[in-house]
């Protein structure tokens, strides 16, 4: 029969895939670390490190349960750093006679892996990787032939589909699908903030590797430890911990910002559920079921509010990702061309609320969903930075950053760049939102009220920019096109004003 080389890319470390529920020793499982994973954009270095020592563990988990496994370190010899010289090297080394793998979930692999199965002259098998709970293509044949494509008709379809927080197969718990009314409030300090008991991970091995390896990666990592869950134990651990502490207030607060806390009652599952340490399925049930047990403490609308991200968003995305790549990569609705100001590697801005958002991103490979997209989302769009600039960007420096996820929230939700395919309008505020949900105006050297002057809150001029230079593809938009009855509106004067006030910030961006 020969041997069967198995591989195992980094994101795919599902203990329960079916693979894994008999030892054959004839089927060599292959994990590698290589530069062309770590290379292909600037990350975090806690990105790199616990990517690493999560495929470390989920090495020695398959050992310890009686599989073979090749693990290729960044620093062997052997390692030619890249996915299919290795394999090549592989097939040849153990006389393989027959290579499998577990369908990739960015189009970039994918690519490499059907050119691979090409060039091989060993039989090459697909599989799917049993994590997601929809198809590649659900999403396309939903809405083919539709005019557009709705984020809640397709999560009411899995609502039903799987039967979560429903009454009868037609009918939502508690007669509605959405409550978002009664979720997103500003947070005024009322309820204690979750400790977030996060695993305390030493990574100081991993790191020595990096260096010596002489990988390229920015960000912190204070004494080489990590805070993110890194095998299944911990990935249950957190998960446990944030539906005790965290999904009471998750639904309230999920919009809210403040000073000195990058994580509120977020989650911070995104890496474990993405790595696939956790499957959806196991955490929707966890908040369904905290719901039926303890109604008055999880209520249906924050249970709700949180099931829609991973029921819906996290689905949704994905479908647009596959459904619309290559060419959703390349999309530019706005021609946008400007580099990112530099201080997005820094954090060194006068703009308070950027800098919390940044600062917090570099020091934990982490912000939350309304950081990401009102504050630097936001900016980027507001400041005209290219696409693929901004794109770059959310993929190094967030943790649970892997293309299929990063590209559809960012191109798409955040900078509109599919011109409205995914979302159905730019998400662009002036001061005025950033203040409702935070109290980062107060502590910020700009004044949130003014739109011109030098103490004036660059959001706020950069906004009628955006919808002056954007009129002839914007107007249109019946969900915009208020917006251009205020512009058209305004006094001339005051409005030239803020067009210049704004295009001297525009070339100045780096001095904000
Ligand atoms: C510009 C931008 C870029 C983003 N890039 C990524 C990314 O690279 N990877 C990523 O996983 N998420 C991304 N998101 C979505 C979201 O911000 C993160 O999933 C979330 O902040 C992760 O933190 P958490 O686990 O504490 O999530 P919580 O707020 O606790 O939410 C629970 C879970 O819901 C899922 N989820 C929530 N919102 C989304 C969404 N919009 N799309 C997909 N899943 C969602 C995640 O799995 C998350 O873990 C991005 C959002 C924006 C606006
Ligand atoms: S005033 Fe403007 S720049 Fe300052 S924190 Fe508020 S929104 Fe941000």
């Amino acid at each position: 029969m020969g041997i069967s080389l198995r591989l195992i890319l980094g994101d795919q470390l599902n203990q329960s895939h079916s693979w894994y529920k008999e030892v054959n020793p004839d089927v060599v499982y292959v994990l590698m670390e290589m530069k062309q994973e770590t290379d292909y954009v600037l990350h975090h270095q806690q990105k790199i490190a616990c990517f690493f020592e999560a495929m470390r563990r989920f090495a020695s988990h398959l050992k310890s349960h009686g599989h073979r496994v090749h693990y290729v370190h960044i620093n062997d010899e052997e390692n030619q750093q890249k996915l299919s010289t290795n394999i090549a090297w592989l097939i040849n080394f153990y006389s393989a006679s027959k290579f499998e793998y577990q369908l990739p979930d960015e189009y970039r692999l994918d690519e490499e892996l059907k050119a691979l199965e090409k060039s091989l002259d060993v039989p090459v098998y697909a599989v799917d990787t049993e994590h997601f709970l929809s198809s590649r293509k659900d999403l396309e044949e939903q809405f083919a032939n539709k005019k557009q494509v709705l984020m809640e008709s397709f999560y009411r379809g899995m609502r039903k589909r799987y039967g979560i927080l429903m009454d009868a197969p037609d009918k939502p718990k508690g007669g509605k699908w959405n409550y978002d009314a009664e979720n997103r409030k500003p947070y005024k300090g009322k309820e204690a903030l979750p400790a977030h008991n996060q695993p305390r991970n030493k990574l100081s091995q991993v790191k020595e590797d990096m260096v010596k390896a002489d990988l390229n990666y920015f960000g912190e990592m204070p004494e080489d430890t990590a805070f993110w869950p890194l095998d299944r134990e911990q990935a249950l651990q957190v998960l446990q911990d944030f539906i005790q502490h965290g999904l009471p207030y998750f639904g309230t607060y999920q919009d809210a910002m403040k000073t000195g806390n990058d994580f509120l009652f977020h989650s911070r599952l995104s890496f474990a559920l993405n790595v696939k340490l956790l499957h959806p399925m196991e955490v929707i049930k966890a908040a369904e079921e905290a719901h039926q047990r303890s109604p008055a403490v999880y209520s249906l609308a924050g249970t709700e509010g949180f099931i829609r991200q991973i029921l819906g968003w996290r689905e949704f995305v994905r479908g647009i990702y596959w459904w619309k790549m290559p060419e959703y990569g390349e999309s530019n609705f706005f021609g946008q061309t400007r580099e990112l100001p530099t201080w997005y590697w820094t954090g060194e801005t006068k703009m308070h609320c950027l800098k919390e958002c940044i600062k917090g991103s570099l020091n934990n490979a982490y912000a939350h969903h309304i950081q990401r997209l009102m504050v630097t989302g936001n900016f980027a769009l507001l400041a005209g930075i290219h696409p693929t600039a901004v794109d770059a960007w959310y993929l190094g420096i967030y943790i649970d950053a892997i293309e299929w996820v990063e590209m559809p929230n960012t191109r798409g939700m955040s900078q509109f760049a599919d011109g409205g395919f995914l979302g159905t309008k730019p998400y662009v505020s002036t001061a005025n939102y950033i203040d409702k949900m935070s109290d980062y105006c107060g502590h910020c050297h700009y004044d949130k009220k003014l739109k011109t002057g030098a103490k004036a809150c660059p959001f706020n001029s950069l906004y009628w920019h955006f919808y002056e230079r954007n009129r002839a593809l914007l107007e249109k938009n019946p969900r915009i096109g208020m917006m251009y009855q205020l512009l058209n509106k305004m006094d001339t004067n005051e409005k030239q004003k803020i067009l210049s006030h704004a295009e001297g910030l525009l070339q100045n961006l780096d001095k904000l």
